[in-house]
């Protein structure tokens, strides 16, 4: 019997999706990030993406990258240095997003000790409020990176639609390349990496609308779920089922659908509500909160219901199945970002390469 809980990873089809992107990006003369924090840097994936011909390599942990340092590409991290990582984003990182001038102090001081140049790009905070300097102090910031020998500014990026939702326009992106061309020219200094966010960005890019000077986008979502996520809308010649989860039968036993006795809270503090359809068929599958989210599962079977889950117990409704299920059968999902996330940080899912 083959493990489970387990997610199915099929490379061919990420392949395909990878094609599609780079072929989109390259006709508005993109280079494309690949970001690998969704599944964790593994090094079969990211392979298979890499194969496709992209040549950046982005995440948010140092881990993954270090994990990922026998690649010849270049590392990108994504999420602000940590202070207490500064000597590995110097070891295993090429280039890495900021926007703190103390930050960069000290990968310029652990840069030349090491004898290294680091590239750093400078953050820009357009409005989604999560990184970036703000507006007013971009010029400032750019004069004090300069002064700095161990690191070389490369360029300028924003992130959007993440905490604040706010979808990439010509208004913000404008702004990003505008800065770009402004700095170049204040400063004499040319910027090679104009970074215009992530997956949200796709949809400028099918339209055509994307400003000229921005060559790089930072994609996870698109390529591994087929999803932009500026309207949720799924990329043609994409597939949305590169990922699949699978969970075995545990307990198959019919059940009343309200629980018998008084109501407290359920094990994660809410007051759960249960809508009475009388006897039910229920099954429990061997994987819970720990390996996915509940939000962002999509049983194959679409007629079984989900009920519910505990920490490591999916609790799903299969009376509507026309498949007589029976103890140890495998039920599969796809998923969304969430349990994506989820299920491939979990070391409790076992992974298989289709
Ligand atoms: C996670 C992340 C991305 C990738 O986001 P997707 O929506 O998966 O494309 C890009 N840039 C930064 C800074 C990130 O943290």
């Amino acid at each position: 019997m083959k493990k489970c809980p387990r997610i199915e990873v099929n490379l061919e089809k990420l392949k395909e999706n990878t094609k599609t992107l780079v072929h989109l990006c390259s006709k508005e003369n993109i280079r494309p990030a690949i970001v690998t924090k969704a599944f964790c840097g593994d090094e079969r994936i990211t392979r298979a993406i890499v194969e496709e011909g992209i040549d950046l390599i982005g995440d948010a942990r140092t881990e993954n990258l270090k994990n990922l340092a026998g690649f010849k590409e270049e590392k990108l991290l994504l999420r602000l240095p940590m202070m207490s990582e500064i000597s590995h984003v110097i070891d295993y990182v090429d280039i890495s997003l900021n926007s703190e001038i103390d930050t960069m102090k000290e990968l310029s001081k652990e840069a030349l000790r090491k004898n290294k140049v680091h590239k750093v790009v400078l953050m820009l905070d357009l409005g989604d409020l999560r990184e970036g300097v703000l507006e007013e102090d971009i010029f400032f910031t750019v004069e004090e990176i300069l002064k700095l020998k161990g690191i070389k500014l490369i360029g300028v990026g924003t992130n959007l639609t993440c905490f604040g939702a706010v979808i990439p326009d010509e208004i913000n992106l404008g702004k990003l390349e505008r800065y770009a061309k402004e700095i170049e020219k204040k400063f004499n200094i040319e910027l090679s990496l104009i970074s215009g966010g992530n997956s949200s960005s796709v949809y400028l890019i099918g339209q055509g609308r994307m400003p000229k000077r921005i060559n790089n986008v930072r994609l996870g979502e698109a390529i591994l779920l087929g999803n932009e996520t500026a309207y949720g809308e799924k990329i043609e010649n994409t597939h949305n089922d590169v990922f699949q989860l699978v969970a075995q039968i545990i307990e198959l036993k019919e059940k009343p659908s309200v629980p018998i006795g008084e109501i407290g809270k359920d094990a994660f503090g809410n007051v759960p509500l249960f809508e009475d359809r009388g006897i039910r068929e229920r099954a429990i599958l061997g994987v819970g909160k720990q390996d996915i989210m509940l939000d962002s599962i999509y049983p194959i079977d679409e007629n079984i219901i989900i009920l519910g889950s505990s920490s490591d117990h999916l609790i799903v409704d299969v009376t509507d199945c026309p498949r007589e299920y029976k103890i140890g059968d495998e039920i599969k999902f796809n998923m969304a970002y969430g349990t994506l996330l989820r299920s491939m940080t979990s070391k409790y899912v076992h992974k298989e390469y289709l």
